[in-house]
């Protein structure tokens, strides 16, 4: 029963109601320890035309199977969650700016390089946009954050997609 409370059912991720309350503590915890915290807010890119090309269930596959991929690329305290939708976000504990660029470009890379098959069929190859925000002044709360970060998304989107901006 606790994990259904707090985990995505389509991708097995944590889901956005447990992100929320680690990233509260860790804010916290951040704050009073004065660590770094960063998150990445992560959206696939024109997934509404993977839908209308493939179907429904492909997306639904593909969507898990970028989900494992983030979820295996990180590393062990960082903490993966399905947002919403077609939007995943990770938050990383005690993680620089510089670190969170350098993991990001990575998971940017490594899902443009995954070849997408179902039931047989290629489906060739999707791709992500990421935000990248980090806390660096013990006054930027958690609401702050994730505005920094959708903000950041919003300027990949705008600069092409397929990559992982700074806020
Ligand atoms: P952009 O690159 O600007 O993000 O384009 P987009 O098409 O990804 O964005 P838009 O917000 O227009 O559409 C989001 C799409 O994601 C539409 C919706 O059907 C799809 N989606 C959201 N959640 C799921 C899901 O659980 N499964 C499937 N298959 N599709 C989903
Ligand atoms: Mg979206
Ligand atoms: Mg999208």
């Amino acid at each position: 029963l606790r994990q259904q409370a707090i985990r995505d059912p389509l991708t097995s991720l944590f889901n956005r109601r447990y992100m929320m309350d680690f990233l509260e503590q860790h804010t916290y915890s951040a704050e009073s320890q004065n660590e770094m915290l960063s998150i990445m807010m992560i959206d696939l890119d024109h997934f509404k035309r993977f839908n209308d090309t493939f179907g429904h269930d492909a997306g639904d596959y593909v969507l898990k199977q970028a989900a494992m991929e983030l979820k295996q690329s990180v590393r062990e305290d960082d903490l993966v969650c399905r947002y919403g939708g077609e939007e995943i976000c990770i938050v990383c504990p005690d993680t620089d700016l510089d670190t969170a660029r350098e993991l990001g470009n990575m998971l940017v890379t490594r899902i443009a390089g995954q070849g997408m098959q179902f039931n047989g069929q290629s489906l060739g190859n999707i791709t992500i946009s990421m935000g990248i925000a980090t806390r660096s002044n013990a006054d930027t709360n958690h609401d702050q954050l994730l505005k920094e970060a959708d903000n950041a998304l919003y300027q990949a989107k705008e600069q092409g997609r397929n990559r992982a901006v700074i806020s």
